[in-house]
């Protein structure tokens, strides 16, 4: 894999090796002024994770594109309200414009995944954009939660094997979804809760959500989601789900992305 080889450094340093963070060079600003305990711990080995196989019946909430000043509150409240732990997926732009509330979802025990830095497809970039994007975003996110990023979503869910491996080279375990109620639609919230539902055949459930109702996801701003998540919590409750996040398992039987 030689692409992967000519993009080693900063995180993907320390993500294949495990490399304390004094030995491997800071690639940004961001990083430089995120907390001391930032990077000292590695990551799992990079997985990628686009089903499961379980018939428990679990559900992780994933919440993408954000942060957004106008819904991140609100959901945060319903997911404290309902002792609901979820996964959030967040751009390099967005975490940068509101690092305090990557802050508020960092210290509330979600987990935190970057989502490139502002959502280009990356399957028709080259080995260098793709790293920068990915690279960007993850420095970026690390820095305003203030522990090391591990997990990433690239944006449209479209990935290939080389952005697997250059995100595993990151020490990234990418992250698909299992059932997609198409949030950025800007359905009714009724009509979301009622795509969002637990499916009979599928028990284990990677939900796909936003933190916007339009179809750029650039956008960010008041959408169905937060109004319809106590409902799609309270149907998943009601079937005997139990809450899960992609970092816990049963996600640890993803495939291996090296
Ligand atoms: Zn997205």
């Amino acid at each position: 894999m030689a692409a992967t080889a000519g993009f080693a450094g900063g995180w993907a340093a320390r993500g294949v090796s495990d490399q304390p963070s004094a030995d491997v060079a800071v690639p940004t600003a961001a990083v430089a002024s995120a907390s001391p305990a930032l990077g000292t711990k590695g990551c799992p080995k990079p997985r990628a994770i686009t089903s499961i196989k379980s018939n428990e019946r679990v559900v992780a909430l994933t919440f993408d594109d954000g942060p957004s000043a106008e819904v991140t509150g609100q959901i945060l409240r319903t997911l404290a309200d309902k002792k609901v732990k979820a996964t959030f997926f967040m751009t390099g732009e967005h975490a940068s414009a509101h690092p305090d509330l990557v802050a508020q979802i960092a210290a509330a025990g979600h987990a935190i995944g970057s989502h490139s830095w502002n959502h280009p497809r990356l399957d028709k970039l080259s080995p260098a954009q793709v790293t920068d994007q990915v690279e960007r975003a993850t420095n970026a996110v690390s820095a305003a939660a203030g522990t090391r990023v591990c997990l990433a979503r690239p944006p449209f869910g479209l990935t290939t094997p080389q952005v697997d491996a250059l995100s595993a080279a990151m020490g990234l375990t990418t992250v698909g979804w299992t059932q997609n109620p198409k949030d950025w639609l800007n359905p009714t919230p009724e009509q979301l809760r009622h795509d969002s539902a637990p499916w009979s055949d599928r028990p284990a459930t990677i939900l796909l959500l936003h933190e916007h109702g339009a179809e750029d996801p650039q956008q960010v701003g008041p959408s169905a989601t937060a109004a319809a998540l106590p409902g799609i919590i309270d149907d998943y409750l009601a079937q005997g789900y139990r809450f899960v996040q992609v970092t816990g398992e049963p996600f640890g039987s993803g495939r291996p992305s090296l």
